[in-house]
Parts: structure tokens; sequence; C-alpha cells
């Protein structure tokens, strides 16, 4: 009588094992976590939320936002091409695989993930930011440059700025003023001259932001406020926007106009 009942017990149990030995070995496999690629360029392009995947059985986020940014990936890489033809030279990419359903590499420690299991994966994602805006920083003494590129659709023909009102680009700020980030050769001052809606607007007489797009944990974690960060920008691109098959090239664009006005090489 107890032989099928201790074999049962066995069975679940290797069962259990096998489920959960995979899900341990792939939150320590940054490969599982995120693309990154070295550049040349001094700039740094990070995408937070356009993952689907899901790292073995850890849960999912149960608080917070947990909406993809569609489009954000393709967005990103497009743009790394595009700036290649401009400029025969490419950003730094790191891109995070993973759900934000599961992990929102865009929220600090506390809120990212609902189990201690999926910090290795996180802290892995960070590492990479970490690495390269180190790099960029030994590599570019006049100035890096990081763009955290999202998605939103409450406005679907705007793209929003974030930098907590210009903190997160404080250096930029101090050198150039607050037309570095919404004058007419800002990112979005670029954008705006063709024709896509931006939030702040072009020349607003103060760098306050949309509170909702305000900046997020990357730009405040790497931002130059800091010493050991560079010039950190969040961009929402409305949902319109992301579905305009001009965007790619039209930010490559706006982004070279920027790094050339503001003296950061991209020859
Ligand atoms: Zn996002």
């Amino acid at each position: 009588m107890h032989r099928p009942r201790w074999s049962l017990a066995v069975f679940l149990s290797l069962w259990l094992l096998a489920g959960l030995l995979p899900a341990v070995a792939q939150a320590y496999d940054a490969s599982a976590v995120f693309d990154a690629k070295a550049g040349t360029l001094p700039l740094l392009l990070t995408v937070s939320h356009d993952g689907a995947d899901f790292l073995g059985l850890f849960p999912h986020r149960t608080k917070g936002v947990t909406v993809r940014d569609v489009g954000t990936r393709e967005l990103a890489e497009r743009v790394a091409d595009h700036l290649e033809k401009q400029t025969g030279r490419r950003p730094y990419l790191v891109i995070a695989k993973v759900s934000r359903r599961q992990m929102d590499v865009n929220r600090a420690e506390v809120d990212a993930v609902e189990s201690a299991g999926l910090l290795p994966a996180y802290r892995a994602y960070h590492e990479q930011v970490a690495t390269y805006v180190a790099e960029l920083r030994a590599r570019f003494p006049s100035g890096a440059l990081l763009i955290d590129v999202h998605g939103q659709s409450y406005e679907p023909a705007t793209t929003f700025r974030g930098t907590r009102a210009g903190l997160t680009a404080t250096r930029l700020v101090d050198r150039f003023g607050p037309a570095a980030l919404q004058g007419s050769n800002s990112i979005t001052g670029i954008l705006a001259a063709r024709g896509y809606g931006v939030h702040p607007l072009p020349d607003a007489p103060t760098l306050r932001e949309e509170p909702r797009f305000a900046g997020g944990h990357t730009v405040f974690t790497y931002g130059s406020h800091r010493p050991d960060g560079i010039d950190a920008i969040q961009l929402e691109f409305g949902r319109q926007h992301r579905a305009d098959a001009r965007l790619p090239e039209d930010l490559a664009s706006a982004i070279v106009g920027f790094m050339k006005h503001h003296g950061l090489a991209t020859q």
C-alpha cells in the first residue's frame, strides 16, 4: 500500500525540480534577459518594455503597469541602422527580452519583480547598462547620451520627453541651456519641425514635463546629475508615431543633428 504513494511523492518531487531548475538557470543567463551590443557612437539606446519572454516559473507582476511598449525594440534597431547609414557608426544597444508582465527594468528593484529569484536577472540588465555608461564616459570625454526608448498610447500623436525637468541631462543643460532639450536643435525640437507632436513643446518657458512621462528609473539611475552618469533622456513615442514608417529615419536624423550641434562626436 505504501509503495504507490512513495512513487507518487518521488514523481512529484522530480516534476517540481524539473520545472524549477531551468527557472533558476535562466535567471542567471544574461542572454535570456537582454540583448546587448557595443557601438562606436557616443550614444546608448536602451529598450525596457518590448520583451515577450518569461523566465521559468517565476511569478508575474500583480502591481504596477504591465503593458508592452509595442514596436520600441524594432524602432531602436532601425534607428541604429539609419545612424550607421548617416554616420558610418552605430550606437550601443541594450534591449530587455523579458516581458514587463514579469520584470520591469525601468523600476527600482523593490517594484521591478515579485520574486527574489528574478533579482539576478534584473541586476544583470542594469550591470550591462552601467558597464556601457562607464565605457562611454571613458571613451567620449566630451559627452555621451543615453536614450531610454518607450511607447505610450494615452496621446497617440505625441512623443513625450522625460528628464525629470532637465535633471538627468544636467551636464547638457549646464553647458548649452534649456535649448539643448527643447530648442530647434534638440532631438524633440528637430522631430517637431518634421511634423511630430512633442511634449514639452519646443521653446516652452520651463523644462517642466508631463508627470506620467517625466523620466523613470533608468534615466534617473544613469543621468548626468550623478557623478558617474551621462546625459539621459527618456522618450515615450506615441502609438501613431511608432506606426509611422518614417520615424526611424527621422529620429536618427534628429539624433545626428542634435549630436553635431552639441559637440558629440559623430565622425
Ligand atoms: Zn515603457
